[in-house]
């Protein structure tokens, strides 16, 4: 399987280990497989009898063609190991009726973004192997909060490789900030950045397209690459959570081997959401997409007028790791329904003038699978309070916005299929906002906020949180952002 650009047609192929081990393709798009790999019904018949690890294994060899199955299986195991995510990576719980939560946040960090980045690293470090690459990888990450942790915590102390990542240091919770600021590893760096997410990404990419940059970092035997959802290396393995839910409904005999159901996605940068669909491309029997924002709804727009305007007031709200304008995955999608000639021709256009329109027959096409519903931050708060009380199920603000969208749409639906609602952080992470939504008023501080919410409702911290107030904080700085390149050169040639 070779990989192309989003953004060239006809233009050079490369493999697999490249695309990954390079991030983004040198005409600034994506990389994407040059065609989508079938799952037929005999060979998801057989992964319904496997566990994670072999599904895993099973999917990603479909995409990771210079990998062999023993390399990618021993990858998986690595990563999702009994002791870093317990029984299930990707456990399956029914909320009420038809509508089902797949919790993805019991790895190391207690959140989703573990699912990609704890195999991430193992595949990249093989990748440089694969391409012969001997100078040091330079992983640099914006983060909104969670992938920041997850890369630091997937990339530390792993040969080959040094991380830097940037966070707005307004635009994380409490917790997260911790996490970040208290992280180990003889490898990584951390910096906070005065403004929001938006402004960390694009000051990323434009470290990424700098000549200059790259020039003088490879005099010193060091590139960059990036740990980011445009890296195909983070898609990849979160095709496999989708594949493998559906086989446990199957086995659970709740579904039929073909019959249809729906995801609801708490979306940021479109990349968890566009895993599903290329499952469903695969043949995993989807049936609709619902994409489900918080009031940064630039998606929500985009998918019921085929508008997207990043030109419109930035919101700060409790679902941080939504709080996006530019949702970079997006582009992949344009590329796979449309072709590269109509995505560099949109991408640039939202460069440019910050909006494209698509046609209404484009429209038409992306609706068939995907429906937009965005959640005000009153009825996140509602909806964690509400599947507390009445399903006993301790949810965060991200999964909120999914599963309040879940049952708007089953709502306007009405075709009795089942939805899985995916769940994408630990309720601890955000422990703050969700024991203020349950008690009605704020805990005592954002820290105190963990214990405060375990004796509210007598659920278990996560081991990665407990007392993470008591340990050392090793990353302090905050820095303006036109000063990311000068932090990045200072590590990088540290
Ligand atoms: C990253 C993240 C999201 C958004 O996922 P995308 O792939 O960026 O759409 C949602 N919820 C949580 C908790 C996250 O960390």
């Amino acid at each position: 399987m070779n990989f192309i650009s989003t953004r060239t047609k006809d233009c050079k192929k490369v493999s697999s280990a490249f695309a990954i081990k390079t991030g983004l393709a040198n005409d600034g798009g994506l990389f994407m497989p040059e065609s989508i790999p079938e799952l037929n019904k005999n060979e998801l018949n057989a992964l319904i009898k496997m566990n994670y690890c072999d599904r895993a294994a099973t999917v990603l060899s479909k995409f990771l063609t210079d990998y062999t199955y023993e390399e990618l299986l021993d990858d998986a195991k690595g990563a999702y190991s009994k002791e870093k995510f317990g029984p299930h990576p990707a456990p399956l719980n029914n909320l009420s009726g038809d509508l089902y939560m797949l919790e993805l946040w019991h790895g190391p960090t207690c959140a989703f973004k573990d699912m990609a980045l704890q195999i991430m690293p193992r595949l990249f470090s093989r990748a440089l192997r694969k391409c012969n690459e001997t100078r040091t990888a330079l992983i640099l990450v914006a983060t909104s909060g969670d992938t920041g942790k997850a890369a630091l915590e997937g990339y530390r102390d792993i040969p080959g490789t040094k991380i830097k990542v940037f966070y707005p240091i307004d635009g994380v919770s409490r917790v997260q900030k911790m996490q970040m600021q208290t992280q180990l590893g003889s490898n990584v760096s951390v910096d906070g950045i005065v403004g929001n997410f938006d402004d960390a990404q694009s000051g990323v990419k434009k470290i990424f397209s700098d000549a200059s940059i790259a020039s003088k970092l490879n005099k010193n035997g060091v590139f960059l690459s990036s740990a980011n959802s445009i890296n195909w290396g983070r898609l990849v393995p979160q095709i496999v959570y989708y594949v493998s839910a559906y086989c446990d409904l199957v086995n659970a005999g709740k579904i039929s081997l073909g019959e249809k159901i729906n995801f609801c996605v708490p979306t940021g940068n479109f990349g968890n959401i566009f895993a599903a669909y290329i499952a469903k491309l695969m043949g995993l029997p989807i049936d609709k997409l619902i994409c489900a924002s918080n009031i940064n709804n630039v998606l929500t727009e985009f998918l019921k007028t085929g508008v997207y305007d990043r030109n419109r007031a930035f919101h700060t709200t409790i679902s941080p790791s939504m709080d996006i304008l530019i949702s970079s995955n997006l582009e992949r999608l344009l590329f796979t329904c449309f072709g590269a000639d109509r995505t560099r021709e949109c991408m640039v256009k939202l460069s440019k003038d910050g909006r494209y329109e698509l046609t209404t027959d484009e429209l038409k096409f992306i609706n068939d699978t995907f429906i937009g519903y965005y959640t005000d931050e009153s009825d996140t708060k509602l909806t964690i309070k509400d599947i507390y009380e009445n399903e006993n199920r301790l949810i965060d603000t991200h999964t909120a916005v999914a599963v309040c969208a879940a049952k708007r749409f089953m709502n306007d639906s009405k075709a009795g299929r089942i939805t899985v609602a995916v769940s994408t952080a630990s309720p601890y992470k955000f422990s703050s906002d969700v024991f203020t939504s349950l008690s009605g008023h704020a805990p005592s501080g954002d820290l105190e906020a963990l214990d405060e919410l375990n004796a509210l409702t007598k659920t278990d911290i996560p081991t990665p949180l407990d007392k993470i107030s008591e340990r050392k904080i090793l990353h302090k700085r905050v820095i303006d952002k036109d000063d990311m390149e000068r932090a990045v050169l200072d590590f990088a040639l540290d």
